[in-house]
């Protein structure tokens, strides 16, 4: 099949990687720079234990006070606020403990084998080495913070995630250069895997590629005859099938043939601090909501959200609040060496669009914190839409239209 696959993300990669190993002819159109994509700068987790969506009661009880506070792991672009109201009424509505768990349950099954598809992917490519795994560790200020999350790691337990709780002298000996008396306790998630550099990951995935490549942003997807044509800034291709995977950007390809999908940004951020080695692992102070992340010559520490913003200038004030959190942890790190700004595809159920929108047009976007994770995973859903198999159950609940 003669298949146009728009977007050079991870997942745009992945599936155009799958795509063409299984003899279709791809040709891959995106931008040949995106500063903003998020799947350079991320944290770099392969979060099989991630089940938990953005929204859930906990988080629904503390909304009002997170998104005024403008330095609040969860805060709003101000700017964008009035756009954001329809998107934030059905994140509201899918934050109950009903449509939470509904979420998570979807989510713990297409979670489920991420770490052996990403080995699979990452051997596959020779680029094993790029993959470490120590596990991932979330760790709480107070003692009582630590009890308070119990209840939770019991619901990700129920969903066949491995959680092992570690008082702080234990949480102390996984990372020795913690100061001691800063954490109560910490949640170790065992055996999990991250990536030592998530751009390199991108760039082997692109140097495998047997495809044609188009270096020019897509401006409209148009239906003709029996296939579609793509229009881009240096022409127009004919393909048989189209896979939309441009993450924040994919939802404005799409209203113009009457599809609707609430699409936002999570704006995120990272500082990287070069030659620091500080954790064994990727270790989220919990209260903060980032990862300090291990990577290839340096610590980088990346997350939070700042919800809206697409085409907007990074807010300088989230580097600096990203920055208090840093050094509440680790007060003798040197300036950083680099920020970043990136734009998570976020559907206000946390769960990704993934599937045929219209005949021959798959959707692939909206993977939100868990993109990198569900990549493989990704792939391999398009290629069985394409293949025009029925739906299983695990995706419908994917649906652009659910
Ligand atoms: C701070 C931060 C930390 C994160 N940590 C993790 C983590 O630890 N684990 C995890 O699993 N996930 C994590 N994520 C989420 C993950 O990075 C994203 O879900 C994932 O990168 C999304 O990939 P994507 O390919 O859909 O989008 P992107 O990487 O944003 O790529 C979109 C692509 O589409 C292209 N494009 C845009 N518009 C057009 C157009 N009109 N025509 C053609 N091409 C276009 C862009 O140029 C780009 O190539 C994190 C994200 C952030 C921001």
């Amino acid at each position: 099949m003669e298949i146009a696959v728009v977007g050079a993300g991870i997942i745009g990669l992945t599936v155009a990687h799958r795509l063409a190993g299984e003899g279709h002819r791809v040709t891959l159109i995106a931008p040949a720079e995106e500063p903003h994509k998020a799947s350079t700068g991320n944290a770099g987790t392969i979060a099989g234990y991630a089940v938990d969506p953005v929204g859930t009661p906990e988080v629904l009880r503390d909304l009002p006070r997170l998104l005024l506070n403008r330095d609040s792991p969860l805060a709003i672009h101000r700017p964008s606020a009035l756009r954001l109201a329809p998107w934030l009424w059905r994140f509201a509505r899918q934050a109950g403990p009903r449509g939470a768990e509904a979420n998570r349950r979807v989510l713990a099954r297409i979670l489920g084998d991420a770490d052996s598809r990403w080995r699979g992917l990452a051997f596959s490519l020779g680029a094993g080495g790029l993959l470490r795994e120590a596990g991932a560790l979330y760790a709480y200020d107070t003692v009582e913070g630590l009890n308070a999350a119990e209840a939770g790691m019991d619901r990700r337990r129920a969903h066949g995630v491995t959680v092992e709780r570690l008082d702080a002298s234990q949480l102390l000996a996984l990372e020795p250069r913690l100061p001691p008396g800063r954490f109560g306790g910490g949640m170790l998630f065992p055996g999990t895997l991250w990536l030592s550099d998530p751009a390199a990951m991108l760039t082997r995935i692109e140097a495998a590629l047997r495809v044609a490549r188009i270096e020019a942003r897509v401006t409209a997807l148009t239906r003709r005859g029996a296939g579609w044509q793509v229009t881009h800034e240096e022409g127009a291709q004919e393909v048989e099938a189209v896979v939309l995977a441009a993450g924040a950007w994919s939802a404005r390809l799409l209203k113009p043939l009457g599809v609707r999908v609430p699409l936002t940004a999570e704006r995120g951020y990272h500082l990287e601090f070069d030659r620091v080695e500080k954790v064994a692992r990727p270790l989220c102070p919990v209260r903060r909501g980032f990862y300090f992340t291990p990577m290839a010559g340096r610590l980088r520490a990346a997350g939070t959200v700042e919800l809206g913003g697409i085409g907007a200038a990074p807010s300088p004030h989230r580097w600096d609040w990203l920055e208090e959190g840093v050094r509440s942890v680790f007060p003798d790190l040197p300036p950083p060496s680099r920020r970043w700004m990136g734009l998570r595809p976020s559907v206000p159920d946390s769960l990704p669009v993934v599937g045929l929108a219209r005949k021959g047009l798959v959707c692939a976007f909206g993977h939100g914190h868990l993109g990198l994770t569900l990549a493989p995973w990704t792939a391999e859903r398009v290629s069985a839409a394409l293949a025009g198999g029925p739906l299983d159950e695990a995706v419908s609940p994917l649906r652009f239209n659910r």
